[in-house]
């Protein structure tokens, strides 16, 4: 699942910057073009918010972050750093309406893992967001994810050491090492792949757009980002339900009982094979 952030700066700069919640704490309101609120309660939760906005957006509206009045003139002295980059863009909150919209922004989920953060690859241990650990369920409060990346992040390092220590030597799995550089994705296929996930697997979903988005991604399943892009999107497609940050809205419902959709590479051959 994917907890979207309702109020990225929708301008021209990748990755958007996010402007944050802190901002509508402070009295701003989100509108469209005509001044209307999008949503009665602005501090609602993440996902209520980035619903709102994305139903807007498919409506034709657009969306804004008015802190106009408030906080107004002290937006400078409050957000400094997203006043800055606001000032980079040629916006000044104090003054101008801040285009904004719903960013991908956490992965609930991922690699699936124990309490000592092992992997089904023996030797394979995972920690932080890329894990699925159980604890943040299909939704996540703001701030706790660098909590459970230091605290699961040190709950491997003591496991390895354990074990590991009388030997004084990891285990012999292929690839292990360090990446000799800072890992780059080729732009235009990034581009690509965001669009196809953006459109079928985002903040709304349905059978038909996850579908389509599988399609469309079946060609870069060689590519981490198309695979992990399909991953989100068959995931999505298993879940008939609403829960947290995944809404389907041909199965707005949610269900009585809570369960895991686990995917593996057995059950993505079968499919491209099928
Ligand atoms: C704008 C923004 C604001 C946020 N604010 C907060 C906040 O206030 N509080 C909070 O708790 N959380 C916040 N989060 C979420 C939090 O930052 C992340 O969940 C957290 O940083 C994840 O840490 P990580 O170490 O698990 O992964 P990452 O920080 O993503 O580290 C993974 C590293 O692996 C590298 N990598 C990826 N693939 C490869 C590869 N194939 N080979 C080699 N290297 C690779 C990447 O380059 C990266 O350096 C925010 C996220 C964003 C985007």
């Amino acid at each position: 699942m994917v907890q979207f952030h309702p109020t990225a700066l929708a301008v021209d700069l990748d990755p958007m910057p996010l402007v944050s919640e802190a901002v509508r704490g402070e009295g701003a309101i989100l509108v469209n073009e005509n001044g209307e609120w999008i949503l009665k309660n602005p501090l609602a939760a993440r996902d209520v918010v980035s619903r709102a906005e994305w139903a807007a957006l498919q409506a034709g509206h657009k969306v804004f972050l008015d802190a106009r009045q408030e906080p107004g003139d002290r937006f400078a002295e409050l957000f400094p750093a997203i006043n800055a980059i606001a000032q980079r863009v040629g916006l000044n909150p104090a003054t101008d309406l801040l285009p904004v919209r719903p960013a991908a922004h956490y992965h609930m989920g991922g690699v699936l893992v124990d309490t000592q953060g092992q992997s089904s690859v023996p030797g394979l241990f995972a920690a932080g967001e890329v894990a699925s650990t159980g604890l943040h369920g299909a939704n996540r409060l703001a701030s706790n994810s660098l909590l459970e990346a230091v605290v699961c992040g040190r709950g491997v390092a003591q496991h390895l050491k354990g074990v590991y220590s009388a030997q004084n030597t990891l285990p012999d799995v292929p690839g292990r090492g360090w990446a000799d550089e800072k890992w780059h994705p080729a732009e235009p296929v990034i581009a690509r792949i965001r669009g196809i996930v953006s459109q079928g697997a985002g903040v709304l979903r349905d059978a038909e757009g996850l579908t389509e988005a599988l399609e469309g991604l079946r060609p870069y399943l060689d590519d981490d980002t198309g695979l992990v892009g399909y991953l989100v999107a068959w995931s999505a497609l298993q879940r008939l339900e609403s829960r947290g940050g995944h809404t389907r809205t041909d199965h707005p419902l949610t269900a009585a009982e809570p369960a895991h959709t686990l995917v593996s590479f057995a059950d993505l051959e079968a499919r491209s094979a099928a």
